[in-house]
């Protein structure tokens, strides 16, 4: 059995870090483990080919939820990078920290030095940013950090019409203060993906202490006597195991690390019996208390062709944003579509931003395990994404089978402060939507058409206008059908895009319909 010093199981945002910062200074032998291949994808790298990879098993483990019985029964497709670098080499390469004062609540709560004055060296000790260092950034580190190379007047349009809406401007989300409307800085780096593969292994992989072993599935952590001393997986020649002297890190993500470690015995000790695995230590809190930022979206018909759509639509268009990028590295396939954020309180009660509105310069139709399908018009897309639910779910086993999915619950949209919030949420999109700054590059159309449920989504805004009461329904009627997956702690999507009409009457909710049959 080979040993190592340690042992890394995941080789996603985190494993990639640790392997990287650990086998550093050559002191110690490393053994990092992926399940997924390298990150050979060339669409990985490419900002755009951020869609390319939303649904493609090649390097993506395309988990599904459970039905969600607030959402219609509608089972949530859940994209998880499988492959190099994780989920960093699938996502949206959005740089957001988060709240300093949700780190400070994880201090308050026992997790002692996880405090945003203890974790920011090590932000700023990770981070190169193009913009320099200050009291919040740093420079000369693996993780660089760009603005966008290229951006659509749209882009401007949009954050121009969210200061009109009133919301101030932030050129930071990652400095002094989270709250306000600004441009997202980004992961990439030279036009190309910089995913956490590529910051810090790409000069580790020639370390003589770093072995880095692909299509490596870890199965079992091996324990003794109360202590992991290695792993099992499963890998190309077959069944191995391998142990470490020091420690056994297990950063498989939100699914894969509660997975393994309930397949090894520690977990909640009476589902562990259920599928006739010994109980090494009963852990109620593995795969428990599981909770994602959830959002939904209000799209808009664009009245000029300055979408990421009409680059779709269009073949003459494609063509000249592929040589836009091959030969100068810029164009809209150097951007990932999402130049603009705002963070807001949906209640001015509230301490810190609760919302996150994504303002896209696109407009889906579906974008779910079939693939990402756009709307076949101009159109953009404003998102609420709410950032702290109340739902709280849970990962576990459906089999003890460790090449099996796991079972995810959400309980999305199970109190009425989740309803709140992502109506509050479309309301200020909305109000955003009808500024000077982006109505000037609106046609009247938009999506959900809440000035007239009874008709079809493409009806005028300048309907005749419903009672606020009606405008309620509608708005929580859509969150329940449209609400999907967001990409943080943990992910979800089902997104029933645009395409279905609203309801009926407004007062009617939709009959609870599972979107595919639940397995
Ligand atoms: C579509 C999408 C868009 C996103 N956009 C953004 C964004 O713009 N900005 C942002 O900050 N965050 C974004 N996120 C979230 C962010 O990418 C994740 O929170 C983060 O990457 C999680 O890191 P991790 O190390 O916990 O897990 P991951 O990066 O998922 O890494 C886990 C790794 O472990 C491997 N693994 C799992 N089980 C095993 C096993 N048994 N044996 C061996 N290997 C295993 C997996 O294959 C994977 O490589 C997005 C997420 C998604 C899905």
């Amino acid at each position: 059995m080979d040993s190592y010093d340690f042992i890394v199981t995941g080789a996603g945002s985190a494993g990639c870090a640790i392997a990287g910062r650990l086998s550093e200074d050559g002191r110690f032998r490393v053994l990092l483990l992926e399940a997924g291949p390298s990150d050979w994808y060339p669409w990985i790298h490419v900002p755009l080919g951020y869609h390319k990879t939303f649904n493609n098993p090649r390097v993506n483990w395309m988990f599904d939820s459970e039905p969600e019985p607030e959402l219609n029964n509608r089972i949530m497709y859940q994209p998880r990078g499988k492959v190099l670098g994780g989920t960093s080499s699938i996502n949206g390469m959005v740089y957001m920290r988060g709240n300093a004062a949700d780190y400070d609540e994880w201090r308050q709560r026992g997790c002692e030095g996880w405090d945003y004055d203890s974790v920011l060296p090590y932000f700023k000790r990770a981070e190169d940013n193009v913009r320099g260092g200050d009291d919040f950034h740093g420079t000369g580190g693996p993780l660089k950090v760009q603005d966008h190379a290229w951006q659509p007047t749209l882009a401007r349009a949009m954050h121009d019409a969210a200061v009109e809406a009133g919301i101030p401007a932030n050129p930071d989300f990652n400095g002094a203060n989270q709250e306000g409307v600004g441009y997202y800085q980004t992961t990439i780096n030279r036009s190309r993906r910089w995913s956490s593969a590529r910051a810090y292994l790409s000069g580790a992989k020639q370390r003589k202490n770093l072995t880095i072993a692909t299509s490596a599935h870890a199965t079992r952590l091996l324990i003794e006597h109360g202590r992991c001393v290695g792993v099992e997986y499963r890998s190309p020649a077959g069944l191995v195991q391998a142990r470490a002297n020091r420690e056994v890190i297990v950063s498989g993500g939100v699914y894969g690390s509660p997975q393994l470690l309930m397949l090894s015995g520690l977990g909640p000790a009476e589902h562990l019996k259920q599928h006739g695995i010994a109980v090494v230590r009963d852990m109620p809190g593995v795969g428990s208390h599981l909770h994602d930022h959830f959002n939904t979206y209000v799209a808009y018909r664009c009245a000029q062709p300055v979408t990421m759509n009409d680059l779709v639509l269009s073949l003459p268009r494609r063509i000249m944003a592929g040589m836009q990028y091959a030969f100068g590295r810029t164009g809209p396939l150097a951007s990932m579509g999402l130049f603009v954020g705002a963070l807001i309180r949906s209640d001015k009660r509230l301490e810190r931003p609760d919302l996150q509105i994504n303002m896209f310069a696109w407009a889906i139709r579906e974008r779910n395990r079939a693939g990402v399908v756009p709307q076949p018009f101009s159109a953009f897309g404003l998102s609420p994404v709410h950032l702290r639910p109340d739902g709280r779910g849970t990962v576990r086993l459906k089999s003890a089978d460790p090449t099996a999915a796991p079972e995810i619950r959400f309980n999305f949209l199970k109190s009425a402060n989740d309803y709140q919030a992502l109506i509050q949420g479309m309301r200020i999109c909305r109000e955003i939507a009808k500024q000077p700054a982006l109505s000037l590059s609106l046609s009247r159309k938009s999506c959900p058409a809440l000035r007239s449920p009874r008709r079809p989504i493409s009806r005028p805004i300048s309907a005749p206008a419903a009672s606020p009461t009606c405008i309620r329904s509608a708005l929580a009627a859509w969150a329940t059908r449209s609400t999907r997956w967001s990409t943080h702690s943990c992910e979800c999507t089902a997104s029933n895009g645009c395409a279905w009409p609203m309801p009926r009457s407004c007062l009617q909710l939709w009959p609870a319909t599972p979107t595919r049959p639940a397995s």
